[in-house]
């Protein structure tokens, strides 16, 4: 990390090639610490996998496991799984064995100790970024597997998850954003019930009540997987967001 680097010293750049030593398993000391006390950002993904773990619809995530927030000046709400009151702020899916919904937990989860980034260039082009927090509770450093980014990355799925959340970086980094675009509340709703409403979206989808939408029969059947439905939404979010009427 050079001097003029701004990240804390915890945390450093790596490139997909770069290898680190880390394994996380039962018997570690710390096993769940990490489930604690954090802030977990989800994204329409993670909350679509959540589903399936729960059972739960998504509005039904949205009222009891999921906090909605929108800070002054960010023109969307951001979304994050909630913790219990507890006294030790635990994560509302965190038990004695482990994680409850481990098959589909969130990217975050996956991804830790590492963080990835994505910036997306001209043509949609997306570069990725890396950085591996070295945070003091966590033992799993001292465990002696070595592996590189790219192949942390696949043992943990990620690939799958950032198709996605790729997707999805293609509205909150559109160059209408960058150059101060601000939805209007409507808009907001339309964010809302696309990316995190799944289910309430395809209802209105296969009810034909959404706008500007005319389905046919065989869509409508393709759209009955999740996954082709919410990159079905995260376009025509889009289209509604950004395209002039
Ligand atoms: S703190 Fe680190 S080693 Fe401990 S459970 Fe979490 S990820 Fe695993
Ligand atoms: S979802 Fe699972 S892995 Fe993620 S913080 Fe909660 S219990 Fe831990």
């Amino acid at each position: 990390m050079s001097g003029s680097d701004p990240l804390p010293k915890s945390v450093s750049r790596l490139k997909f090639s770069d290898t680190f030593t880390f394994s996380c398993h039962k018997d570690v000391k710390c096993f769940t610490e990490c489930c604690r006390m954090l802030e977990l950002a989800l994204s329409p993904y993670d909350v679509l996998r959540l589903r399936k773990a729960t059972g739960l619809s998504s509005g039904q995530l949205l009222g009891s496991h999921i906090l909605m927030e929108q800070d002054p000046g960010e023109p969307f709400p951001r979304f994050y799984l909630t913790m219990v009151d507890d006294g030790r702020a635990s994560c509302v899916f965190v038990t004695r064995e482990g994680c409850s919904v481990y098959q589909h937990r969130p990217a975050a989860c996956r991804a830790y100790p590492l963080a990835r980034g994505a910036s997306l260039g001209a043509g949609g082009t997306v570069q990725e970024h890396f950085a591996l927090m070295r945070e003091a509770h966590c033992q799993g450093f001292f465990e002696p597997v070595e592996q590189s980014v790219q192949q942390y990355s696949n043992e943990q799925q990620l690939p799958l998850y950032n198709r996605f959340n790729d997707a999805v970086a293609a509205i909150l980094q559109h160059d209408s954003i960058r150059k101060g675009f601000i939805p209007s509340a409507k808009q907001i709703d339309l964010f809302v019930l696309a990316l995190y409403n799944i289910d309430s979206f395809r209802d209105l989808l296969q009810n034909d009540r959404l706008d500007a939408v005319a389905l046919t029969a065989a869509d409508k059947n393709r759209l009955m997987d999740d996954e082709e439905l919410l990159l079905f939404a995260i376009n025509w979010l889009q289209q509604q967001l950004f395209t002039p009427f």
